[in-house]
């Protein structure tokens, strides 16, 4: 506490990202839903050729400021989509677009409600932005409460497939609440979508109340670059720029924008390493249950793991211990699970030998 904190500083309760170790190779990695692959050679192509090209590498064009509309990222998001420029929006990771959109469509008197198990991000951005939020109890700890979601009055933000359950929901129920809450806007965050999901955004047209948020952190392997989008109607995409430009006008630097349109639009990488991802995923979840752990069906690309006879902070501490990190919550419902990202088959190996190594001895 310091006494130059205003009470918005002293107030607030940040979102605890997931550990960063300093040197990430010491570790099988598996905490932050990162992608176990490169992102697509193009990619690294585009960023070599915004810098003025294999011969040069000068990175003249570092002097000039980007395209505040991310110009080509955007155009690539419509060309892999079938949207209009008017319906999408870009974000310095999808996280930023998130806290726009607390921003520019919520406040004291338009509560939001979400479910009380998902991206913890969301509470954060309600408290910040003095949004009253309300967390609609699971079903059977780890199952989002559609019925109760529609019934109640108030903005919605939903992640879909959900974090950190894994599990999905169908196109119907998502539906079924955007037509319950007509006039609140309905968020639906598709992080995981690519891996098992129904995507929402070829419902934009019909509900001018939908916006989806996409990123490119998971599915395109690229964290480390920041970019996320969002498909809506274009007077949402308006509310979200008025609020960019408000803010900070160039939030997507130039290597990010040339990286994420060369990534969305190399379909054949992105549809291999997804392929890889699955098959791993399905092998995994497989020689978990084996060893005694349950699981909900995964739509993403993490596995939502529970063990009847040992806690999941004994066997979160016991993989620390060997150098393997994963990802437990402190929430009321949840304790006794464990997020398991999926990584290359090398590194699941790893972690299924040290997990019979605890489990049977
Ligand atoms: C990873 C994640 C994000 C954040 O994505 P960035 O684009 O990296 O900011 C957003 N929502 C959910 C549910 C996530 O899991």
């Amino acid at each position: 506490m310091s006494r130059f904190w205003n009470d918005r500083t002293k107030g607030i309760q940040p979102y605890v990202p997931g550990e960063q170790p300093e040197d990430p190779s010491a570790w099988v990695k598996i905490n932050t839903n990162e992608n176990p692959y490169p992102p697509s050679p193009r990619v690294v192509e585009a960023i070599l050729s915004e810098m003025g090209g294999k011969q040069s590498l000068s990175g003249a064009n570092l002097r000039l400021y980007p395209s505040a509309e991310a110009a080509p990222f955007l155009d690539a998001v419509c060309e892999r989509y079938g949207l209009k420029r008017s319906q999408v929006f870009a974000g310095n990771g999808s996280d930023e677009i998130l806290a726009f959109r607390f921003m520019a469509f919520w406040d004291k008197n338009r509560p939001v409600i979400s479910p009380a198990v998902t991206y913890s991000f969301y509470p954060v951005y309600a408290s910040i932005f003095d949004i009253p939020y309300r967390a609609i109890p699971m079903k059977n700890d780890i199952e989002v409460d559609c019925d109760a979601i529609a019934v109640q009055k108030g903005g919605v933000v939903l992640a879909n497939p959900n974090a950190p359950t894994s599990i999905a929901l169908p196109l119907d129920d998502i539906r079924r609440i955007l037509e319950a809450h007509r006039d609140d806007v309905v968020l639906v965050d598709e992080a995981y979508v690519d891996y098992g999901g129904e995507s929402a955004i070829g419902l934009i047209t019909e509900f001018d109340n939908l916006l989806v948020v996409r990123t490119l952190s998971k599915s395109y392997s690229l964290a480390g670059m920041r970019i996320g989008f969002a498909a809506g109607n274009p007077e949402l995409i308006e509310g979200l720029r008025r609020m960019k430009d408000s803010f900070n006008s160039y939030t997507i630097d130039r290597l990010a924008i040339v990286a994420g349109a060369a990534a969305i639009l190399d379909r054949d990488y992105f549809d291999r390493t997804r392929e890889m991802v699955l098959a791993t995923r399905e092998r995994t979840a497989e020689k978990l249950r084996e060893l005694g752990f349950a699981m909900p069906a995964s739509s993403t690309n993490f596995l939502f793991v529970t063990h009847p006879e040992h806690s999941a902070k004994d066997i979160f501490s016991f993989l620390k211990e060997k150098k393997i990190l994963v990802r437990h919550f402190n929430t009321a419902g949840i304790e006794n699970y464990l997020r398991i990202t999926i990584g290359t088959d090398e590194e699941m190996d790893r972690l299924l030998s040290v997990l019979k190594e605890f489990i049977v001895g």
